[in-house]
């Protein structure tokens, strides 16, 4: 019910099929650096389970699920920095999301411009 999917990068990453740079691991969710880090602090913040983008995910999560993988972010961003940090979610082509399994993007360490790109 909740298998990963077998052609999934981040499915993989989970699993340890793909090596990462681990931050933070519970049952559910994941920690791991961005291999193209757009900050100083740029981690990922995935599901175990597979969704291909935030709307999925939380029309097919137990709520518990949104809750930890939030609040797993807002600690990875308080603990990068005290002065700020962002939390972003990609759905679609056009908003750039690349990698089709959910992740949030926790960025710190340097002013963030606003609005985004
Ligand atoms: P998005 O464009 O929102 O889908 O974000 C996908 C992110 O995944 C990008 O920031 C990539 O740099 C990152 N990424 C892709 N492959 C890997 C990988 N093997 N390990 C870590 N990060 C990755
Ligand atoms: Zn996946």
């Amino acid at each position: 019910m909740n298998a990963g999917n077998d052609d999934c990068l981040f499915c993989k990453i989970f699993a340890r099929a793909i090596p990462s740079r681990e931050v933070n691991r519970t049952d559910d969710v994941l920690v791991f650096e961005d291999v193209n880090p757009q900050a100083p602090t740029h981690l990922l913040v995935i599901p175990k389970r597979h969704a291909r983008d935030l709307g999925d995910f939380v029309a097919a999560a137990e709520p518990r699920e949104v809750g930890d993988l939030f609040a797993i972010a807002s600690q990875a961003g308080r603990a990068a920095s005290s002065t700020g940090y962002r939390i972003v979610a990609n759905e679609g082509r056009e908003a750039g999301q690349t990698v089709f399994h959910l992740h949030l993007h926790v960025l710190a360490g340097r002013p963030l411009g606003w609005p985004p790109g």
